[in-house]
């Protein structure tokens, strides 16, 4: 069974076939750190979770690698706007600093709230500021030198119509290009089309020195410029919003190529979200930040529920409606597994090899997901378990403890390959997750140690505090006894 993606460069669903396996490497475009972060960047870094999360479970070893936007027009209106706040009379100098302080306090916000959600962070986080020398501003020079890029009073502009291939992901001709495009007051191009690699510093506003003055990168610089410095020249994936197929990733890629680099071999752009029908916007007042979501809806679960059950690429709405649904599915499966820790073990493995025969959990998820991610396919599986171990409660005796066993196992297992299940079925303190994950960390090493007693003591500790370990070909599980 091979992993299929569909590849936003051709159009079509393809086998994924890594350039040097088992290694993968990913890109993702981060956030632009200038306000808490919403439910739309919410599912774009889950979708990446579980792409990642089921390549590893797959035996890829996955780098990771997402930026940080922190310096961008947004960021600078929003440091405009709260000095204008504070004190009309400031000097440039304030500008600066300030800017630099909202970068810091909403990637904080950001990591915060994507910590709450229980997602992993990426490998490598790099940030455009710590990248615009030399990285960037060699990468422009290359620009210049192959003649696709041209200097206008301290501006660098790419000039698209000399960059071959120009429209191909984002399946547009040039000339279509053309007809929308025009130019913003301020801006120096040639023509309409070309995009700005380096922006000449306004007064007041972060910049750097560079061959062509003082100034800042273009957004879409940022991005081929960090991808091949950690990934290299040619990568696996790129993903991102479908929102950013154009023009930010066609900018991405006709950069690189006209710096000689191949770059992303698959594109991977997970659907937009609306709510409650609309686009999300601060103007009509469905603005909904990570921290309002977790609020109303503590658990984390209950979001990714909702998302597991539209596929990646397709759109989602967002509704109360749709989130007490996924609450609802959410507490069936905890009340599973309190029963089932309630119930003594009674059988031996060796009764159970004449207890009958139990559905391949396994070869329909991993069917499901290799077919481009069909998590709502995927979960429908975890569904079906969960009723099969709800019959085995019921049923009791050999087969009802084998049908419950194999459904316990298999709901955790492919759960926590979805991203599930990761703060156990019950609310616990960091602190308590932490102390918890150190112990299994050691055990693991005790038992890799052969040190099966101290193993078990460390077990039996846990047992003792009230936490369950459960061992399972993915690694070690746990939750609350409840
Ligand atoms: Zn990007």
């Amino acid at each position: 069974m091979t992993l299929h993606l569909y590849n936003t460069l051709t159009r079509r669903v393809q086998e994924f076939s890594p350039l040097a396996p088992p290694t993968v490497t990913m890109y993702v475009c981060g956030p632009t750190v200038y306000d808490d972060p919403h439910i739309g960047h919410a599912r774009s870094a889950f979708v990446f979770e579980v792409l990642r999360r089921y390549l590893t479970f797959k035996g890829y070893a996955v780098t990771f690698v997402r930026n940080v936007t922190d310096v961008d027009d947004k960021i600078i209106e929003k440091a405009r706007q709260e000095l204008q706040i504070q004190d009309a009379r400031l000097k440039t100098q304030d500008l600066k600093a300030k800017c630099a302080e909202v970068a810091e306090r909403y990637l904080k916000s950001y990591h915060e709230a994507m910590d709450r959600l229980g997602l992993q962070r990426p490998d490598l986080e790099p940030k455009a500021t710590e990248h615009v020398t030399p990285d960037m501003t060699d990468f422009i020079s290359k620009l210049l030198i192959s003649g696709v890029a041209y200097e206008a009073q301290g501006d660098v502009y790419c000039a698209v119509r000399k960059c071959e291939g120009y429209g191909r992901l984002s399946g547009r001709s040039v000339d279509e290009l053309q007809s929308g495009a025009r130019v913003e007051p301020g801006e120096r191009k040639q023509d309409p089309l070309d995009f700005a690699l380096w922006k000449a510093a306004k007064p007041g506003e972060p910049s750097w020195k560079s061959p062509w003055g003082e100034g800042r990168p273009g957004w879409h610089i940022e991005c081929s410029t960090m991808s091949t410095k950690y990934l290299g020249d040619t990568f696996d994936l790129h993903g991102g919003g479908v929102d950013l197929v154009f023009p930010h990733h066609e900018n991405e890629i006709a950069q690189a190529q006209a710096a000689g680099k191949p770059f992303a071999r698959g594109w991977v752009h997970n659907g937009l979200l609306t709510v409650n029908g609309e686009k999300m916007s601060k103007s009509l007042g469905n603005y909904t930040t990570v921290d309002q979501v977790l609020e109303r809806y503590p658990h984390p679960d209950y979001l990714k529920l909702l998302f597991l059950k539209t596929h990646y690429r397709s759109p989602l709405d967002y509704s109360d409606e749709k989130m007490n649904e996924a609450r609802k599915n959410w507490q069936d499966f905890r009340g599973f597994f309190r029963i089932h820790d309630q119930i003594q073990t009674e059988y031996s493995p060796k009764d159970m090899e004449s207890a009958g025969v139990v559905p391949n959990f396994m070869t329909r998820f991993q069917e499901a997901v290799d077919e481009d991610l069909n998590t709502p396919q995927a979960l429908a599986v975890l569904f079906d378990a969960l009723s099969l171990g709800q019959k085995g409660i019921e049923r009791g005796g050999k087969e009802g403890f084998l049908w419950r066993e194999h459904a316990y196992s298999s709901i955790l297992e492919y759960g926590t390959v979805l991203g599930l299940f990761q703060q156990g079925l019950s609310e616990e303190k960091p602190e308590i997750r932490e102390k918890i994950q150190r112990a299994i960390a050691e055990r693991d090493k005790l038992r890799n140690a052969k040190e099966f007693k101290k193993a078990d003591e460390i077990r039996n500790q846990l047992k003792q505090e009230g936490f369950h370990l459960m061992d399972t070909s993915h690694g070690t599980f746990w939750q609350r006894i409840e």
